[in-house]
């Protein structure tokens, strides 16, 4: 055993705790991780080098100061830990829990490849959860107000790293949002047992308590038009995510228990959020999910959570061609998807006008293999191939120029980065670079607030 503290990853092993293994955790929806305990965080914080040259935080697309707040949690301070941790982050309870930290900080960190990352996502979500327990709230007191209003559209992650960084700064900021709750995909997309939705709720009240207003089931070009908004607020920023679920025309789609990934995932939330009185449901059902992104991985599992008699995932890739999270994968492979590697669905079969079967051919060098195909029977399918960009048609009226494949043009550069072609209008996250992450549309809102100030004149 070491006793030198700087080598404290000789003696305590990386872990990240799970509820239960995977067959018994499917029993329920609650969070898949456990949190950990204060000694807990403290061993794992304590395998942190502080290496000097932090990868973990060049690789942050934040750039989280990730081994400062690891020495403040070391030293007990707690508060300040997560002080420090909301200089560049909105969400860090959120990203702690669902950020690919495997392709992202952890990723990059310098004990990964001999001795395990530190957990820096379990310790990031520890700080900030357990800080909120103790009363900590981020210190507004200080603010001056600037005669300033702005709008945020859409309550994403996006919309959320805007309104953070505008209400700092003393800018009047409504949140319009057409549903009836804050987090956009964090409320209505991801399934609790990634983000319990307890974790929006506080972060709701965190930003109530720092002066942001929200103006929820309001949606923008329905029920309050955006020259209204122009005329009423100084500038508007523009966090609308992307919904255009893509399904590869496949034969088939319309028949019955043939669903989108997101629209079974929000279903399965508004249900559980009492939202509505029944949820679409797989139990005892032999479901198919076609394609194998994150959407596809919160399906199967989703699935298996409701009781499905058997998940199948069918991918065209092979298994190593995964681009979405590893930890998502292993996740749904352990809980008992059942994967289908290089095969092409061809069409939906069915019955009646309801769905029967999917069927598939194998693939080699992406063509199907002459005699290979054959029908996979099913009760359900639910097709998850990815998002593609839903621009509203108000925009080119309001001269907010769209690329041809439907995503606004924002300003890349860094004096007004997300600016559009109407200098008052502002985008990011989703809506601008295309389904992506929570903490690059954090990144993206946040950086718009900045270039929103600069415009405004607020500040130096
Ligand atoms: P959104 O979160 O989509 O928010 C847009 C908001 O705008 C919504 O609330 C919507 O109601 C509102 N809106 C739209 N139009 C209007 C209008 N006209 N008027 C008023 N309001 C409007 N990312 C990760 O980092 N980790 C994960 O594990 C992960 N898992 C995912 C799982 C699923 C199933 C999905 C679909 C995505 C996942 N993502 C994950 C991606 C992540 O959720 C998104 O990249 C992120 O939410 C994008 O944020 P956004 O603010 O741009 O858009
Ligand atoms: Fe600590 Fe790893 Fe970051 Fe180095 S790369 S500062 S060891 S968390």
């Amino acid at each position: 055993m070491s006793d030198d503290k700087h080598f404290n990853f000789l003696n305590v092993p990386r872990e990240v705790q799970k509820t239960q293994t995977g067959p018994k955790r499917i029993a329920n929806f609650r969070e898949v991780y456990k949190p950990l305990k204060e000694i807990e965080a403290s061993q794992q914080a304590s395998r942190c080098i502080d290496c000097g040259n932090p990868y973990c935080e060049w690789k942050c697309p934040v750039h989280n100061h990730i081994p400062a707040w690891i020495k403040l949690l070391q030293k007990g301070r707690l508060f300040e830990a997560a002080e420090l941790s909301h200089q560049t982050n909105s969400l860090p309870e959120v990203c702690g829990r669902i950020c690919p930290q495997d392709r992202l900080c952890e990723g990059a960190c310098t004990m990964n490849n001999d001795f395990g990352a530190v957990t820096i996502g379990s310790i990031e979500k520890y700080i900030t959860d357990t800080a909120f327990e103790l009363g900590w709230m981020p210190d507004v007191s200080g603010i001056k107000k600037v005669n300033k209003r702005v709008a945020v559209i859409g309550s994403g992650p996006a919309g959320l790293g805007c309104a953070d960084i505008l209400v700092r700064n003393g800018v009047a900021v409504d949140v319009y949002d057409k549903s009836p709750e804050i987090g956009g995909l964090l409320t209505f997309g991801i399934p609790n047992f990634k983000l319990e939705k307890e974790v929006i709720e506080k972060r709701r009240k965190v930003f109530k308590h720092m002066g942001i207003k929200f103006k929820l089931n309001t949606e923008v070009g329905k029920d309050i038009l955006l020259p209204e908004l122009l005329e009423k607020y100084d500038a508007i920023f523009l966090g609308m995510g992307t919904y255009t679920a893509i399904t590869g025309d496949l034969p088939g789609l319309d028949l019955k228990n043939v669903h989108t990934g997101l629209d079974y995932l929000v279903s399965v939330n508004r249900f559980q959020l009492h939202y509505q009185d029944s949820a679409i449901d797989t139990k005892n059902e032999r479901v198919v999910v076609l394609g194998a992104g994150d959407t596809a991985m919160d399906c199967n599992r989703t699935a298996l959570r409701q009781g499905a008699e058997k998940v199948t995932c069918i991918h065209r890739g092979a298994m190593n061609s995964l681009r979405g999270s590893n930890r998502d994968f292993m996740n749904a492979q352990d809980e008992g998807t059942h994967f289908m590697w290089r095969l092409q669905a061809l069409e939906l079969v069915g019955k009646h006008g309801k769905v029967t079967g999917v069927r598939v051919g194998e693939l080699k060098n992406s063509e199907i293999i002459q005699g290979s195909e054959k029908v996979i029977p099913v009760d359900r399918v639910i097709v998850s191939f990815g998002f593609a960009p839903s621009p509203a048609p108000w925009f080119v009226e309001n001269n907010i120029g769209i690329t041809k494949n439907g995503l606004i043009q924002a300003q890349s550069s860094r004096r007004l980065r997300g600016q559009t072609a109407n200098e008052q209008i502002f985008a990011g996250g989703d809506m601008v670079r295309g389904s992506d992450l929570v903490v690059t549309a954090v990144f993206d809102g946040r950086n718009a607030a900045e270039s929103i100030l600069k415009y405004l004149e607020v500040g130096d």
